[in-house]
């Protein structure tokens, strides 16, 4: 096993997690979740851009139409082989899922870094990715910033209440309840009405 410097810490988290959200509203916008990723080498420049396309037809460019069409297998099936993947750090507007955090782990992602925990979906209720002896190369770094934060668990309320089952949804309405009151209401309406 080679040892890989991890990506610099000066990489612009701030605007990278930004253009992961442009893309989970992207995704929305054409029928799928809203969830999006992009990856961004040492240079601190984006390498690829990728989002949910879980709702959508599959062309041959991207995989979609099926429920792995995730963020960050978009993101990865439009790369291909990877150099120096250690040094690339992966930004996602949701926290991974055991699938989408096993596969940057098995490429060897240097860091991930996401907006907002996913309470039901994440990786992370889970396995510790730290604890994971698959994932020890892969840094982790969640919800850098309160207010993408908030931003991204607003994006995503919606999706996580038509979604997940209901204790998924109690996972949700604990982690942020500020930002699921809005669903939350709609649906009391919708059951009065
Ligand atoms: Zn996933």
């Amino acid at each position: 096993m080679t040892e890989q410097p991890a990506p610099p810490l000066t990489l612009s988290h701030r605007a990278h997690l930004k253009a992961a959200l442009e893309m989970a509203r992207e995704a929305v916008a054409a029928g799928s979740s809203p969830v999006g990723a992009v990856l961004v080498n040492e240079q601190d420049e984006v390498v690829a851009r990728g989002r949910n396309r879980v709702g959508e037809d599959q062309t041959a460019e991207h995989v979609g139409g099926a429920s792995v069409a995730h963020a960050e297998m978009d993101v990865f099936f439009a790369l291909g082989k990877l150099k120096n993947p250690g040094k690339l750090t992966l930004y996602t507007s949701l926290e991974p899922c055991l699938m989408c955090g096993g596969a940057s782990a098995l490429l060897g992602m240097g860091r991930v870094v996401w907006a907002t925990d996913d309470a039901w979906g994440g990786s992370g209720r889970l396995i510790k990715w730290a604890d994971h002896p698959a994932m020890q190369a892969t840094e982790v770094m969640a919800c850098p910033y309160p207010d993408l934060e908030a931003e991204g668990a607003r994006l995503f309320a919606p999706e996580a209440r038509r979604a997940f089952p209901d204790e998924g949804w109690e996972l949700w309405r604990k982690r942020y309840p500020a930002e699921t009151q809005d669903v939350e209401e709609q649906d009391a309406e919708e059951d009065q009405g």
